[in-house]
């Protein structure tokens, strides 16, 4: 027996097929012009036109670049639904027709897919206005990729004068097969953060190390000693990563440079591990740097936070119940926690929303081609993804016509779940 949120959906998106050339056109023009965290411009005013256009009230500029939509129908639930804008600083190298036109810039995420797959839903769920009641909120999002564009836009007074949401939606395409949906209720990625260190040498003559402190030895060895925090200091059965993800000092091969910065992202999937990382992280540094008698002690700067992304667990099992429904059970996998990390919960937390939670999820859909996926060597899932080009790679390309559908058809339900 079909459910009535399966039902409304299918007739919510009765002429999806009439409508998808359309919806691969406007996700090929996105994808042809990526734009980097803080300047999607361009991106933003062709989300508000589409919005207005679909009868929305739209706010732009909403905390930065972000677009707030509203559409009222009645009375009932209020729904957010949000979708990031950003792309990624990488050179594509996917070949496709619709390659990124932008020097440098790629969306290498597939946020351009996710930005599709909500106008998408909010122009069938404008169109079939009969078929629900309750308010719906848009959000675009911009700067996912640094942490930064949720925290911007909740903070913004054109977000705290909407209605308080009573769910909030958001969906993220991933290298899995398309028709997969990855559910997981509870922790579903982790908090990230990025520590900057600054180590303080003494400069001078490449001929003359007794009169210098080199800050490069001293980074090599902070860079190996940092990996003992995960491998020594932390408990097996806690996951979390200490990378190095940058290192840069020095200038030529006779020169002692007078400083080295270390660029550190951080993983961790609980507040108390990330406290004892961060200490653990200020330890070695100033140890290191007193072992090697730096004249200063470091200096440690956090960016690019990412909060835990948790799935309320009741919200989780309602939504992906009928994505079981619409997609197949075999299609809804769960799975995680993962090592990626997210701000979309910041839209649901309680500082935000006038002192109350509003219950979270977040899902991923597959977004290789199933060709491409039995083509790819390995046996297991894992072997399969271990080979497949993932989000921020340069040949990442999600199969773009049967993503659209399915992440349309994911979101709309989960909306309808609490519209219909
Ligand atoms: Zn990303
Ligand atoms: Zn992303």
């Amino acid at each position: 027996m079909s459910s009535r949120t399966a039902d409304a959906t299918r007739d919510v998106l009765a002429d999806f097929a009439a409508r998808s050339a359309d919806l691969v056109d406007f996700y090929r023009d996105l994808h042809a012009h990526p734009e980097h965290s803080w300047k999607e411009h361009r991106t933003a005013a062709r989300i508000a036109d589409r919005l207005r256009a679909a009868g929305l009230e739209v706010t732009e500029g909403v905390g930065g670049t972000g677009v707030l939509g509203v559409l009222r129908n009645g009375d009932g639930a209020v729904v957010l639904l949000r979708a990031d804008m950003d792309a990624l600083p990488i050179t594509e190298a996917t070949g496709l027709p619709y390659a990124s036109t932008v020097p440098g810039m790629m969306h290498a995420c597939g946020h351009d897919v996710h930005v599709t797959c909500l106008m998408a839903t909010v122009e069938a769920l404008s169109r079939a206005r009969d078929a629900w009641s309750g308010t719906l909120l848009v959000v675009a999002q911009p700067a996912e990729e640094l942490g930064e564009g949720a925290l911007a836009m909740v903070r913004d007074p054109a977000f705290k004068t909407l209605p308080r949401a009573d769910v909030a939606l958001g969906q993220h395409v991933g290298p899995t097969p398309v028709g997969t949906i990855l559910h997981k209720p509870g922790l579903l990625m982790s908090a990230a953060t990025t520590v900057d260190v600054r180590i303080f040498g003494r400069g001078g003559h490449g001929s003359s190390p007794e009169v210098c402190v080199d800050p490069i030895v001293a980074a090599a060895h902070l860079v190996t000693r940092l990996q003992t925090i995960v491998s020594r200091e932390t408990a097996p059965r806690e996951a979390a990563v200490v990378t190095t993800g940058m290192m840069r000092a020095g200038t030529q091969a006779n020169v002692i440079p007078d400083e080295a910065l270390l660029s550190l992202n951080i993983r961790t999937q609980s507040a108390a591990a990330r406290t004892r990382i961060l200490a653990a992280i200020q330890r070695v540094a100033e140890a290191e740097c007193a072992a090697s008698a730096c004249p200063r002690p470091p200096e440690l700067t956090l960016s690019c936070d990412f909060p835990l992304t948790e799935n309320d667990a009741a919200t989780d099992a309602a939504v992906s119940a009928v994505h079981a429904e619409l997609f197949s059970a075999e299609a809804v996998i769960e799975h995680g926690p993962l090592m990626g990390s997210e701000d979309f919960s910041i839209f649901g937390f309680p500082e935000h929303n006038n002192g109350t939670a509003v219950p979270t999820n977040f899902w991923f859909f597959g977004g290789t081609a199933w060709d491409t996926w039995e083509a790819a060597p390995g046996e297991t899932p894992e072997e399969k993804l271990a080979t497949l080009h993932g989000n921020h790679t340069a040949r990442f390309a999600p199969d773009a016509e049967p993503s659209i559908q399915i992440g349309t058809t994911a979101l709309t339900s989960a909306a309808l779940l609490y519209l219909a």
